[in-house]
């Protein structure tokens, strides 16, 4: 038998960051991940956007956010020999007057200063577009290559042999002698990192998750710069050169397959907005952990003790995971407090 202190469930962007948390406290542990084809983080544009919403709102605790999310990005950067993460600025189209008027009012309130910096015609500077709206810029900004990041964080760990990749069986999981033991092994603590599916989780499926679907195209365009750009849809330039144009958000669905529908649909929004021909190369799709308060889940079981979720990333798992891994990792093992809009004790 061996003896472990952690063991994580899923290798998303969440299990990852935790695997992370943990290793930079070198603590020892095993993941185990059924598998990351259609999970949310390959699908996603990786983007740390200060401002959305068609409110033009600042993310929550922003400012906290960053301080975590660069260095950790950076770090793990140094430790898989990639870049992962770069730093942007936004292109955000104004499409209506309403729109104007809710960014000049933006503009006039001190907690956005230095958010925005710029706004006119994108006509001389980007030649692509067929509208020529407003534009804005957002600074601040980030684009991490998460699927990449989960995939060379994955080699890494089966290089260690942290990483067990096979779905986990909630049956077998069984708390005896103060430890967690599954499959002949015991783990001091649990943690559950599996997105959206943590719905079919027998410790955690009571909390109110409201998953939602979301998908992409990934293009081969003329656009030679390195952009982020939103009209109504976003076309994010990636490591590789191609342009991801993603969004969507299906509340019904548990099938994680890329639909025609959304093909079609974003093919012309696309044919509408470039003033040439594109290419699709590739075409991603993702469940997200979306949660109805729209604050992550973190914490321990509120009667299994040593059992700890992470989750409820929803669409900003890029800003929040560094932020909230590391505030759950140094509560387990450091006796720090958890940020009590995100504890799941505010559902018991
Ligand atoms: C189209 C799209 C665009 C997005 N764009 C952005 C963006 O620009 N910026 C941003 O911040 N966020 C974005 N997101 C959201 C982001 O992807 C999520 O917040 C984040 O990836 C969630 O990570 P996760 O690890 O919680 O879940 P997931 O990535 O789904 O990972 C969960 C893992 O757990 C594993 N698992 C589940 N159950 C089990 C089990 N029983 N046994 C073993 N393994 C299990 C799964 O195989 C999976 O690998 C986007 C999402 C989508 C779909």
């Amino acid at each position: 038998m061996q003896n472990q202190v952690a063991l994580i469930v899923g290798q998303g962007l969440a299990g990852t960051l935790l695997s992370f948390r943990l290793k930079q406290r070198g603590i020892s542990h095993l993941v185990i991940d059924q598998g990351i084809k259609t999970n949310a983080t390959q699908a996603a544009a990786g983007l740390v956007n200060p401002i959305t919403g068609r409110y033009f709102t600042k993310t929550w605790l922003f400012e906290k956010l960053l301080a975590s999310l660069d260095p950790c990005y950076d770090e793990l950067g140094e430790l898989l020999d990639e870049t992962f993460k770069k730093n942007i600025v936004i292109w955000r189209a104004l499409n209506s007057i309403a729109q104007e008027n809710q960014w000049a009012q933006r503009m006039s309130d001190p907690i956005y200063e230095g958010y925005f910096s710029h706004v006119g015609s994108i006509k001389n500077q980007l030649p692509y577009f067929s509208n020529d709206l407003p534009y804005v810029q957002i600074n601040h900004a980030r684009k991490v290559d998460i699927g990449l990041l989960m995939k060379k964080y994955r080699q890494h760990l089966s290089a260690n042999s942290q990483l067990l990749e096979e779905p986990f069986n909630y049956d077998n999981l069984h708390w005896t002698n103060n430890s967690w033991h599954y499959k002949g092994n015991a783990y001091s603590v649990v943690f559950f990192a599996e997105g959206y599916q943590a719905i079919h989780n027998p410790f955690f499926n009571y909390l109110p998750f409201k998953p939602a679907k979301g998908e992409a195209l990934i293009t081969k365009t003329n656009v030679v710069e390195d952009i982020a750009i939103k009209n109504n849809l976003f076309l994010a330039k990636e490591t590789n050169g191609h342009f991801w144009s993603g969004g969507g958000y299906d509340w019904v669905t548990e099938d994680p397959s890329p639909t025609t529908k959304f093909r079609e649909d974003y093919k012309s929004k696309l044919e509408a907005w470039l003033n040439h021909d594109f290419e699709i190369v590739d075409h991603k799709a993702g469940i997200r952990p979306c949660v109805k308060d729209r604050k992550p889940f973190l914490g321990e079981h509120p009667e299994q003790k040593k059992l700890y979720i992470f989750n409820g990333l929803g669409t900003k798992g890029t800003s929040l995971g560094p932020y909230f891994s590391e505030q759950l990792v140094a509560h387990i093992f450091e006796n720090t407090s958890i940020t009590p809009e995100v504890d799941i004790l505010r559902f018991s």
